[in-house]
């Protein structure tokens, strides 16, 4: 399958007033040198806890945020360091979908206006030829043409992700960064988004990086996973290995508290203890080893790279090897 994006140690780090006590601004290393590949038509899941840099990884690959450092290459062309002019029919290509649906549609516009703007903005359908396919895009999407004049606060929360899902397929993308867009919803209109998702992805081919602070919501959708952790990721994966057999012990814990609804198929592993610390004081060495069943006295001393674990797996764990020994169900 063809690389549509690579993305090579990218960094960001924000300047943070150190507070009432004064002295120097504190860095936060929000996103650590993350790096991780695309492939055409596939969804890779970026999943971890609030704060871990993944909502920033896909806005600086997006370009609405610049980062510091690395390189995102999207269909063969370095697009950091490019100019806004050369940026800008790149952008049509690279679309997001929004957590909250509703603090990202306009209330002043209707619906046929919302989805239309980024159809006129890029030339792509006027007059007549415009209203077809704004009608074309909500049917798509599963909204009815008596939509069309409508306004955001006349639907639920999952109408308008399917208005933002509208939107973002206007322009024909080739990528979309979907960030927490199941986040908000019901578990019930959760799953209809999911599968919206699943069924415009190969109608329209798109390639996905579906981001959640949840290893449940992308389970059915990833063909791969990258969890993160205080801005680095930890464990990459096929979905299928991952969710069988973690090789880090950060994805055990995130693993051991989805709630499993058969009391028997509960894996008994070790959970996720304590808060994430603050990413403007990350532990020393392996990040996680303040929350790690596993941790010994290296973990505290010696970052362990996210490295090649076999079978296509990638972990950053010095004892990757012994996880999944405390776990009864295997
Ligand atoms: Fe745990 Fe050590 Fe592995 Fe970090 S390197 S995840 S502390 S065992």
């Amino acid at each position: 399958m063809d690389t549509l994006l690579d993305v090579r140690d990218l960094r960001k780090s924000f300047s943070v007033s150190p507070g009432p006590l004064g002295g120097k601004n504190l860095e936060l290393r929000a996103v650590d040198g993350v790096s991780f590949t695309l492939r055409k038509g596939e969804t890779l899941g970026l999943v971890g806890e609030s704060g871990c840099g993944k909502s920033t990884t896909g806005k600086l690959i997006l370009r609405l945020l610049e980062a510091d450092d690395g390189q995102v290459t999207f269909g063969g062309q370095e697009i950091l360091g490019i100019s806004p002019r050369r940026l800008r029919p790149l952008r049509r290509q690279m679309q997001m979908i929004f957590q909250d649906p509703y603090s990202s549609l306009n209330p002043r516009m209707r619906v046929g206006e919302i989805v239309g703007e980024p159809l006129k903005i890029h030339g792509l359908a006027s007059g007549t030829g415009l209203k077809e396919e704004v009608l074309r895009l909500l049917k798509t999407v599963g909204l009815a043409e008596q939509h069309y004049e409508r306004y955001p606060h006349e639907f639920s929360g999952g109408q308008r992700q399917r208005i933002g899902i509208a939107r973002a397929l206007a322009v024909r993308p080739s990528l979309i960064v979907a960030d927490e867009p199941v986040s908000a919803l019901d578990l019930s209109i959760q799953a209809q988004v999911v599968n919206l998702l699943q069924d415009i992805q190969e109608e329209f081919g798109l390639t996905y990086l579906f981001i959640a602070h949840d290893l449940a919501v992308v389970e059915h959708i990833s063909d791969r996973v990258a969890v993160m952790y205080l801005g680095r990721i930890v464990e990459l994966a096929d979905a299928g290995d991952l969710y069988r057999k973690p090789l880090h012990p950060y994805t055990e814990a995130l693993l051991n508290s989805v709630p499993v609804p058969d009391p028997a198929r509960r894996d008994s592993g070790p959970l996720l203890k304590g808060e994430v610390p603050s990413p403007l004081f990350p532990p020393s060495g392996c990040h996680f080893h303040p929350r790690c069943p596993y941790v010994r006295d290296l973990c505290a001393t010696q970052s362990p790279p996210l490295e090649e674990k076999g079978g296509g797996r990638q972990a950053a764990c010095h004892f990757s090897d012994e996880v999944g020994k405390h776990r009864k169900h295997k």
